[in-house]
Protein backbone atom coordinates (compact mmCIF):
# COMPACT_ATOMS: atom_id res chain seq x y z
CA UNK A 1 0.00 0.00 0.00
CA UNK A 2 1.32 3.41 -0.92
CA UNK A 3 0.75 6.09 1.94
CA UNK A 4 1.38 9.76 0.91
CA UNK A 5 2.62 11.52 4.54
CA UNK A 6 1.99 15.23 3.75
CA UNK A 7 4.76 16.66 6.61
CA UNK A 8 6.05 13.47 6.68
CA UNK A 9 9.53 15.15 7.59
CA UNK A 10 8.22 17.38 10.78
CA UNK A 11 8.07 15.77 14.36
CA UNK A 12 4.84 13.28 14.38
CA UNK A 13 5.18 12.77 10.85
CA UNK A 14 8.75 11.14 10.68
CA UNK A 15 8.20 8.91 13.58
CA UNK A 16 4.78 7.44 11.56
CA UNK A 17 6.72 7.01 8.57
CA UNK A 18 9.26 4.59 10.40
CA UNK A 19 6.50 2.87 12.02
CA UNK A 20 4.46 2.85 8.58
CA UNK A 21 7.75 1.34 6.89
CA UNK A 22 8.31 -1.06 9.54
CA UNK A 23 4.68 -2.48 8.98
CA UNK A 24 5.08 -2.95 5.25
CA UNK A 25 3.76 0.49 4.01
CA UNK A 26 5.60 2.19 1.11
CA UNK A 27 6.10 5.92 1.75
CA UNK A 28 5.82 9.44 -0.29
CA UNK A 29 6.78 12.28 1.69
CA UNK A 30 5.83 15.87 0.36
CA UNK A 31 7.10 18.41 2.75
CA UNK A 32 8.64 22.25 2.18
CA UNK A 33 10.89 21.74 4.93
CA UNK A 34 9.26 24.80 6.32
CA UNK A 35 9.77 23.23 9.79
CA UNK A 36 11.96 20.80 9.06
CA UNK A 37 14.55 19.11 7.04
CA UNK A 38 16.16 16.37 4.70
CA UNK A 39 18.35 15.20 7.41
CA UNK A 40 14.81 13.75 8.74
CA UNK A 41 14.32 12.08 5.93
CA UNK A 42 17.52 10.99 6.07
CA UNK A 43 17.54 9.74 9.64
CA UNK A 44 14.10 7.99 8.69
CA UNK A 45 16.10 5.92 5.97
CA UNK A 46 18.78 5.20 8.49
CA UNK A 47 16.07 3.74 10.89
CA UNK A 48 14.56 1.35 8.82
CA UNK A 49 17.21 0.73 6.08
CA UNK A 50 14.28 1.35 3.71
CA UNK A 51 14.43 4.07 0.83
CA UNK A 52 11.47 6.88 1.04
CA UNK A 53 10.13 8.63 -2.08
CA UNK A 54 10.55 12.23 -0.96
CA UNK A 55 8.79 15.14 -2.85
CA UNK A 56 10.42 19.00 -1.91
CA UNK A 57 6.53 20.34 -2.48
CA UNK A 58 4.52 23.15 -0.38
CA UNK A 59 0.78 21.83 -0.16
CA UNK A 60 0.24 25.25 -1.47
CA UNK A 61 1.65 24.62 -5.06
CA UNK A 62 -1.31 23.27 -6.34
CA UNK A 63 0.71 22.04 -9.74
CA UNK A 64 3.21 20.36 -7.25
CA UNK A 65 0.54 18.63 -5.55
CA UNK A 66 -0.88 17.18 -8.93
CA UNK A 67 2.67 16.02 -9.80
CA UNK A 68 2.63 13.84 -6.80
CA UNK A 69 -0.62 12.13 -6.92
CA UNK A 70 0.00 11.76 -11.15
CA UNK A 71 3.45 9.99 -10.17
CA UNK A 72 2.26 7.73 -7.71
CA UNK A 73 0.09 5.21 -7.27
CA UNK A 74 -1.26 6.08 -3.83
CA UNK A 75 -3.89 4.45 -1.85
CA UNK A 76 -4.20 6.50 1.04
CA UNK A 77 -2.93 10.02 2.74
CA UNK A 78 -2.06 10.93 6.56
CA UNK A 79 -1.97 14.38 6.38
CA UNK A 80 0.44 16.28 9.25
CA UNK A 81 1.40 19.46 7.29
CA UNK A 82 0.34 22.47 8.32
CA UNK A 83 1.31 25.60 10.86
CA UNK A 84 0.91 24.92 14.56
CA UNK A 85 2.46 27.14 16.97
CA UNK A 86 -0.68 28.77 18.77
CA UNK A 87 0.55 31.82 19.74
CA UNK A 88 1.82 32.81 16.22
CA UNK A 89 -1.38 31.66 15.27
CA UNK A 90 -2.76 34.92 16.64
CA UNK A 91 -0.56 37.03 15.69
CA UNK A 92 -0.99 35.70 11.88
CA UNK A 93 -4.39 34.68 11.35
CA UNK A 94 -4.56 34.69 7.51
CA UNK A 95 -1.29 32.82 7.58
CA UNK A 96 -2.77 29.77 9.35
CA UNK A 97 -5.94 30.23 7.31
CA UNK A 98 -4.49 30.23 4.10
CA UNK A 99 -1.79 28.06 5.08
CA UNK A 100 -3.44 24.91 6.59
CA UNK A 101 -6.74 25.29 5.25
CA UNK A 102 -5.44 26.05 1.16
CA UNK A 103 -3.20 23.33 1.68
CA UNK A 104 -5.86 20.79 2.83
CA UNK A 105 -8.00 21.84 0.05
CA UNK A 106 -4.95 21.29 -2.76
CA UNK A 107 -4.84 17.79 -0.85
CA UNK A 108 -8.66 16.89 -1.02
CA UNK A 109 -9.04 18.05 -4.67
CA UNK A 110 -5.98 16.11 -5.95
CA UNK A 111 -7.76 12.87 -3.84
CA UNK A 112 -11.00 13.92 -6.27
CA UNK A 113 -9.21 13.75 -8.95
CA UNK A 114 -7.33 10.66 -8.29
CA UNK A 115 -10.09 8.77 -6.85
CA UNK A 116 -8.26 8.34 -3.71
CA UNK A 117 -10.73 7.47 -0.76
CA UNK A 118 -9.10 7.32 2.47
CA UNK A 119 -7.41 9.70 4.50
CA UNK A 120 -6.17 10.67 7.90
CA UNK A 121 -6.15 13.97 9.72
CA UNK A 122 -3.88 15.22 12.50
CA UNK A 123 -6.71 17.02 14.22
CA UNK A 124 -6.23 18.21 18.14
CA UNK A 125 -7.85 18.15 21.76
CA UNK A 126 -7.76 21.79 21.18
CA UNK A 127 -10.87 21.08 19.07
CA UNK A 128 -12.42 20.64 22.57
CA UNK A 129 -12.63 24.40 23.52
CA UNK A 130 -12.66 25.72 27.02
CA UNK A 131 -15.87 24.68 28.39
CA UNK A 132 -16.24 20.77 27.92
CA UNK A 133 -15.23 18.80 31.84
CA UNK A 134 -12.38 15.83 30.87
CA UNK A 135 -12.09 13.50 30.05
CA UNK A 136 -12.76 14.70 26.73
CA UNK A 137 -15.45 12.35 24.21
CA UNK A 138 -15.51 12.51 20.78
CA UNK A 139 -18.92 13.35 20.76
CA UNK A 140 -18.51 16.45 23.09
CA UNK A 141 -19.92 19.66 21.26
CA UNK A 142 -16.48 21.34 19.78
CA UNK A 143 -15.35 25.11 19.61
CA UNK A 144 -12.13 26.77 19.43
CA UNK A 145 -9.99 29.68 21.23
CA UNK A 146 -7.30 30.64 18.56
CA UNK A 147 -6.81 30.49 14.37
CA UNK A 148 -4.89 27.51 15.09
CA UNK A 149 -7.61 25.82 16.61
CA UNK A 150 -10.13 27.06 14.19
CA UNK A 151 -8.05 25.84 11.34
CA UNK A 152 -8.49 22.43 12.50
CA UNK A 153 -12.29 22.57 13.35
CA UNK A 154 -12.36 24.10 9.99
CA UNK A 155 -10.86 20.91 8.10
CA UNK A 156 -13.07 18.46 10.24
CA UNK A 157 -15.82 19.78 8.74
CA UNK A 158 -14.39 19.84 5.56
CA UNK A 159 -13.23 16.33 5.92
CA UNK A 160 -17.22 15.60 6.96
CA UNK A 161 -18.40 17.43 3.90
CA UNK A 162 -16.44 15.58 1.76
CA UNK A 163 -17.44 12.67 3.13
CA UNK A 164 -20.94 13.85 2.58
CA UNK A 165 -20.17 13.99 -0.99
CA UNK A 166 -18.20 11.05 -1.57
CA UNK A 167 -20.25 8.44 0.88
CA UNK A 168 -17.32 5.78 -0.50
CA UNK A 169 -14.23 7.82 1.34
CA UNK A 170 -12.77 6.84 4.60
CA UNK A 171 -11.80 9.36 7.05
CA UNK A 172 -10.35 9.18 10.31
CA UNK A 173 -9.53 12.47 12.16
CA UNK A 174 -7.05 11.74 15.03
CA UNK A 175 -7.27 14.52 17.95
CA UNK A 176 -3.61 13.81 20.00
CA UNK A 177 -3.51 15.36 23.21
CA UNK A 178 0.12 16.24 23.88
CA UNK A 179 2.55 14.35 22.34
CA UNK A 180 6.11 14.22 23.60
CA UNK A 181 8.86 11.83 23.73
CA UNK A 182 11.17 10.70 20.59
CA UNK A 183 12.53 7.33 18.86
CA UNK A 184 14.54 5.42 20.95
CA UNK A 185 17.67 5.84 18.31
CA UNK A 186 17.55 9.28 19.22
CA UNK A 187 17.66 10.13 15.59
CA UNK A 188 14.18 11.32 14.98
CA UNK A 189 12.23 13.70 17.53
CA UNK A 190 11.24 17.54 18.01
CA UNK A 191 14.11 19.87 17.46
CA UNK A 192 13.35 23.18 19.87
CA UNK A 193 13.18 26.42 17.59
CA UNK A 194 13.86 29.52 19.16
CA UNK A 195 12.43 29.93 22.37
CA UNK A 196 9.74 27.21 22.66
CA UNK A 197 5.96 27.89 23.61
CA UNK A 198 5.34 24.13 24.61
CA UNK A 199 6.60 22.38 27.96
CA UNK A 200 9.21 19.50 26.75
CA UNK A 201 10.97 21.60 24.49
CA UNK A 202 11.40 24.19 26.90
CA UNK A 203 12.36 21.67 29.36
CA UNK A 204 14.93 20.24 27.45
CA UNK A 205 16.77 23.47 26.12
CA UNK A 206 16.77 24.09 29.81
CA UNK A 207 18.64 20.59 30.63
CA UNK A 208 21.24 21.68 27.29
CA UNK A 209 21.74 24.98 29.74
CA UNK A 210 20.58 26.75 26.82
CA UNK A 211 18.09 28.16 28.83
CA UNK A 212 18.74 28.54 33.07
CA UNK A 213 15.05 27.80 34.06
CA UNK A 214 11.65 26.86 33.23
CA UNK A 215 8.75 29.01 34.16
CA UNK A 216 5.71 27.63 35.27
CA UNK A 217 2.48 29.19 34.02
CA UNK A 218 0.36 29.12 37.23
CA UNK A 219 0.65 27.23 40.18
CA UNK A 220 -2.63 28.22 41.64
CA UNK A 221 -5.15 25.84 39.69
CA UNK A 222 -7.83 23.47 40.90
CA UNK A 223 -5.20 20.73 40.55
CA UNK A 224 -3.61 18.40 43.06
CA UNK A 225 -0.55 20.71 43.15
CA UNK A 226 -1.68 23.66 41.35
CA UNK A 227 0.17 23.54 38.19
CA UNK A 228 -1.73 23.05 34.62
CA UNK A 229 -2.45 19.19 33.97
CA UNK A 230 -2.29 17.67 30.18
CA UNK A 231 -2.48 14.38 28.76
CA UNK A 232 0.93 13.65 27.46
CA UNK A 233 1.39 10.43 24.75
CA UNK A 234 5.05 9.36 23.30
CA UNK A 235 4.99 10.06 19.76
CA UNK A 236 5.72 6.72 18.81
CA UNK A 237 2.30 5.51 21.03
CA UNK A 238 1.02 8.45 18.49
CA UNK A 239 2.67 6.80 15.52
CA UNK A 240 1.20 3.78 16.18
CA UNK A 241 -2.10 4.93 16.34
CA UNK A 242 -2.19 5.88 12.68
CA UNK A 243 -1.16 2.27 11.65
CA UNK A 244 -4.05 1.30 13.89
CA UNK A 245 -6.10 3.75 12.35
CA UNK A 246 -5.12 3.01 8.57
CA UNK A 247 -5.65 -0.66 9.27
CA UNK A 248 -9.23 -0.08 10.09
CA UNK A 249 -10.05 2.78 7.29
CA UNK A 250 -12.18 0.55 5.48
CA UNK A 251 -14.19 -0.20 8.62
CA UNK A 252 -14.85 3.48 9.15
CA UNK A 253 -18.17 4.47 7.20
CA UNK A 254 -17.30 8.27 6.30
CA UNK A 255 -15.30 10.97 8.67
CA UNK A 256 -15.10 9.36 12.47
CA UNK A 257 -13.02 11.53 15.00
CA UNK A 258 -11.00 9.57 17.46
CA UNK A 259 -8.73 10.91 20.82
CA UNK A 260 -5.20 9.57 20.40
CA UNK A 261 -4.08 10.40 24.40
CA UNK A 262 -2.89 7.69 27.59
CA UNK A 263 -6.80 8.88 29.53
CA UNK A 264 -4.25 10.26 32.11
CA UNK A 265 -2.97 13.70 33.43
CA UNK A 266 0.32 14.83 34.73
CA UNK A 267 1.22 17.90 36.41
CA UNK A 268 3.70 20.47 35.04
CA UNK A 269 5.58 19.70 38.17
CA UNK A 270 4.97 15.54 37.65
CA UNK A 271 6.49 16.37 34.52
CA UNK A 272 9.77 18.19 35.88
CA UNK A 273 9.84 15.85 38.50
CA UNK A 274 9.62 12.33 36.21
CA UNK A 275 12.13 14.16 33.81
CA UNK A 276 14.67 14.91 36.40
CA UNK A 277 14.58 11.54 37.82
CA UNK A 278 14.45 9.73 34.59
CA UNK A 279 17.96 11.78 33.38
CA UNK A 280 19.51 12.37 36.33
CA UNK A 281 18.79 16.06 36.12
CA UNK A 282 18.20 19.18 37.96
CA UNK A 283 15.86 21.22 36.20
CA UNK A 284 15.26 25.04 38.00
CA UNK A 285 11.92 26.07 38.01
CA UNK A 286 10.11 29.31 38.66
CA UNK A 287 6.01 29.53 39.30
CA UNK A 288 5.39 32.50 37.53
CA UNK A 289 1.67 33.57 36.47
CA UNK A 290 -0.84 31.75 34.21
CA UNK A 291 -0.82 31.84 30.50
CA UNK A 292 -3.55 33.30 29.20
CA UNK A 293 -6.22 30.90 27.06
CA UNK A 294 -4.46 27.95 29.23
CA UNK A 295 -6.93 25.63 31.04
CA UNK A 296 -6.62 23.91 34.40
CA UNK A 297 -6.30 20.43 32.96
CA UNK A 298 -7.52 18.11 30.37
CA UNK A 299 -6.97 14.56 29.51
CA UNK A 300 -8.55 11.88 27.27
CA UNK A 301 -11.73 9.28 26.88
CA UNK A 302 -9.59 6.48 25.26
CA UNK A 303 -12.64 4.63 25.06
CA UNK A 304 -13.35 4.57 21.41
CA UNK A 305 -9.85 4.51 20.17
CA UNK A 306 -9.65 1.67 22.03
CA UNK A 307 -12.96 -0.14 20.88
CA UNK A 308 -12.67 0.67 17.32
CA UNK A 309 -8.96 1.13 16.55
CA UNK A 310 -7.82 -1.53 19.13
CA UNK A 311 -5.56 1.69 20.10
CA UNK A 312 -3.39 1.49 23.46
CA UNK A 313 -0.43 2.80 24.71
CA UNK A 314 2.75 1.58 25.80
CA UNK A 315 5.15 3.99 27.14
CA UNK A 316 5.52 4.86 30.32
CA UNK A 317 6.32 8.82 31.53
CA UNK A 318 9.38 8.02 32.36
CA UNK A 319 10.07 6.44 28.83
CA UNK A 320 8.60 9.81 27.13
CA UNK A 321 10.94 11.75 29.54
CA UNK A 322 14.54 10.05 28.73
CA UNK A 323 13.59 9.58 24.88
CA UNK A 324 13.25 13.34 24.85
CA UNK A 325 16.23 14.32 26.07
CA UNK A 326 18.43 11.36 24.49
CA UNK A 327 17.32 12.93 21.02
CA UNK A 328 18.01 16.47 22.20
CA UNK A 329 21.29 15.76 24.05
CA UNK A 330 22.26 14.30 21.09
CA UNK A 331 21.50 17.50 18.77
CA UNK A 332 23.94 19.13 21.03
CA UNK A 333 26.72 16.80 20.77
CA UNK A 334 26.96 17.37 16.88
P1 LIG B 1 5.91 19.75 12.59
O1 LIG B 1 5.96 21.22 12.36
O2 LIG B 1 7.09 19.09 13.17
O3 LIG B 1 5.52 19.00 11.23
C1 LIG B 1 4.75 19.60 10.23
C2 LIG B 1 5.45 19.36 8.91
O4 LIG B 1 4.70 20.01 7.89
C3 LIG B 1 6.86 19.97 8.87
O5 LIG B 1 7.78 19.01 8.38
C4 LIG B 1 6.73 21.15 7.92
O6 LIG B 1 7.92 21.42 7.22
C5 LIG B 1 5.60 20.69 7.03
N1 LIG B 1 4.89 21.80 6.39
C6 LIG B 1 4.47 22.95 6.95
N2 LIG B 1 3.86 23.73 6.03
C7 LIG B 1 3.89 23.04 4.86
C8 LIG B 1 3.46 23.32 3.55
N3 LIG B 1 2.86 24.48 3.25
N4 LIG B 1 3.64 22.40 2.58
C9 LIG B 1 4.27 21.23 2.87
N5 LIG B 1 4.73 20.92 4.11
C10 LIG B 1 4.54 21.81 5.08
O7 LIG B 1 4.60 19.48 13.48
P2 LIG B 1 4.15 18.17 14.25
O8 LIG B 1 4.28 18.42 15.70
O9 LIG B 1 4.79 16.98 13.66
O10 LIG B 1 2.60 18.20 13.90
C11 LIG B 1 2.08 17.50 12.78
C12 LIG B 1 0.59 17.79 12.69
O11 LIG B 1 -0.03 17.41 13.91
C13 LIG B 1 0.25 19.26 12.48
O12 LIG B 1 -0.84 19.35 11.59
C14 LIG B 1 -0.15 19.73 13.86
O13 LIG B 1 -1.07 20.79 13.81
C15 LIG B 1 -0.81 18.47 14.42
N6 LIG B 1 -0.79 18.42 15.89
C16 LIG B 1 0.41 18.55 16.55
C17 LIG B 1 0.42 18.55 17.94
C18 LIG B 1 1.73 18.73 18.69
O14 LIG B 1 1.68 19.04 19.88
N7 LIG B 1 2.89 18.53 18.07
C19 LIG B 1 -0.77 18.40 18.65
C20 LIG B 1 -1.96 18.24 17.94
C21 LIG B 1 -1.96 18.26 16.55
N1 LIG C 1 3.84 25.18 30.46
C1 LIG C 1 4.63 25.80 31.39
N2 LIG C 1 5.77 26.42 30.98
C2 LIG C 1 6.17 26.45 29.68
C3 LIG C 1 5.36 25.79 28.72
C4 LIG C 1 4.20 25.17 29.14
O1 LIG C 1 4.29 25.81 32.58
O2 LIG C 1 7.22 27.04 29.37
C5 LIG C 1 2.61 24.48 30.89
C6 LIG C 1 1.33 25.01 30.26
O3 LIG C 1 0.80 26.07 31.04
C7 LIG C 1 0.43 23.76 30.28
C8 LIG C 1 1.43 22.61 30.07
O4 LIG C 1 2.71 23.13 30.45
O5 LIG C 1 -0.18 23.60 31.55
C9 LIG C 1 1.50 22.11 28.63
O6 LIG C 1 1.74 23.23 27.79
P1 LIG C 1 2.06 23.06 26.24
O7 LIG C 1 2.23 24.45 25.67
O8 LIG C 1 3.18 22.10 26.07
O9 LIG C 1 0.76 22.35 25.65
P2 LIG C 1 -0.77 22.87 25.61
O10 LIG C 1 -0.91 24.07 26.46
O11 LIG C 1 -1.01 23.14 24.18
O12 LIG C 1 -1.56 21.72 26.12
Amino acid sequence: MNILVTGGAGFIGSHTCVELLQNGYEVIILDNYYNSSPDAVKAIEKITGKSVKTYETDMLDKDGVEQVFAENNIDAVIHFAGLKAVGESVQKPMFYYHTNLEGTINIIEAMERHQVKKFVFSSSATVYGMNNPSPYVEGMPLSATNPYGWTKLMIEQMLCDACVAHPDWHVALLRYFNPIGAHASGLIGEKPNGIPNNLMPYITMVAAGKLDHLNIFGGDYDTPDGTGVRDYIHVCDLAVGHIKALDKLDQIQGARAFNLGTGVGYSVLDIVHAFEKANNLKIPYEITDRRPGDLPSYFADTTRAYQELGFKTQHSLEDMCRSSWNFVKHLYQQ
